[in-house]
């Protein structure tokens, strides 16, 4: 099951890069990229979330499962994909397999983009959903767009999509949460043969569920939220740039600087105004998306060190005097940097 393993890391934990753009480069706006300090492995245990997921996995029996794996079928990112590239609007998007997440994550997406001092009402919230699947000529056009394959092929993969729907029922026509366990931010893009791809935060309904099945379905949906706005920050302050590529060290640095960015707002009064019971849940939300991947390009920092990333956002916000002070996206920056060595001493 290793190349299953390795699936979770490559889908189902956040994808902070849309890196198949070539368009220019923005300058960054102030440069504050320090100098980090290579990754050295420290103490680590896979989290409950990956462990449900190989659960879920291993229940459909090896045949199935493997199909997942699949890097010519690429089921596992058809519906992620299809978002990125056509989910171009705001508009009647829906959160949850019967839209039971929509009205608390567009709520949290307002407060979110009046707390933070940056301009973001371009930035549009997504679903990524599995019932894509079940559309011929949306898996067909997914196929042609991301993957380049010709009109002949991605047909051809497409009626084999349509065959694995009908002989696999644990697929549950797409619906099952593997097929959108997924979080992303991607910068605005322009892109040949597709237009503009506005800025945008995508949100899977298959990772909601496996949080839910965890028990935090009242918390995760505002954290997973709030921690790729963190990455349009990033974008915003040039911490992070169209097409760059990350290596352990700057992929954890960026992912546990949104876990604080997160937990920073969610506890703020002027933001979420979390107590600490539920401040406790974000930090075992990101805790459980948290790798001992030491040595992957896409290393987002262990589960330990992912929890006292929130943990400082948290003590950020509840430190702060007078309370109706909001530090701006770059003293926050600047202050999150200073502390970061600490951070995965842990
Ligand atoms: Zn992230």
């Amino acid at each position: 099951m290793k190349n299953l393993n390795h699936l979770f890391v490559a889908t189902a934990i956040s994808l902070i890069l849309f890196t198949g753009c070539e368009e220019k480069i923005d300058s960054p706006v102030i440069p504050i990229n320090p100098d980090l300090a290579e990754v050295e492995p420290t103490p680590c245990e896979n989290p409950p979330l990956p462990l449900w997921y190989l659960q879920q996995l291993y229940s459909w029996g090896q045949e199935a499962s493997f199909i997942l794996a699949d890097t010519n079928i690429h089921i596992a990112d058809l519906a992620l994909m299809h978002t990125v590239y056509f989910e171009n609007s705001a508009a009647n998007q829906i959160f949850g397999p019967n839209g039971e997440y929509t009205e608390q994550i567009n709520q949290q997406f307002n407060g979110l983009k009046s707390f933070w001092d940056m301009e973001s009402d371009q930035i549009i919230l997504v679903a990524s959903r599995g019932s894509m699947l079940e559309d011929r000529v949306k898996v067909v056009k997914t196929y042609q767009a991301h993957y380049g394959y010709s009109d002949h092929k991605a047909n051809v993969y497409a009626d084999s999509i349509a065959t694995l729907l009908q002989t696999y029922p644990q697929f549950l026509n797409g619906q099952h949460p593997a097929f959108t366990f997924n979080q992303l931010a991607i910068p605005d893009t322009i892109l040949s043969r597709i237009g503009q791809i506005p800025d945008k935060i995508i949100i899977g309904d298959g990772l909601l569920q496996g949080y839910e099945a965890l028990g935090y379905g009242a918390i995760a949906p505002q954290a997973i939220l709030a921690h790729e706005f963190g990455h349009h920050i990033q974008y915003e302050l040039g911490i992070l740039i169209k097409g760059m590529s990350l290596i352990p060290k700057t992929a954890r640095r960026i992912e546990l600087m949104a876990d604080a960015y997160a937990a920073y707002f969610l506890s703020h009064p002027m933001g979420g105004a979390m107590q600490e019971e539920g401040m406790q849940q974000v930090s075992e939300v990101f805790f459980n998306i948290g790798d001992c991947s030491f040595e992957a390009n896409s290393h987002h920092g262990t589960p330990t060190q992912r929890k006292a990333a929130t943990e400082w956002g948290y003590r950020a916000a509840n430190d702060l005097r007078p309370h109706d002070q909001i530090l701006s996206i770059l003293e926050f920056a600047r202050m999150f940097d200073a502390e970061l060595e600490n951070i995965v001493k842990q």
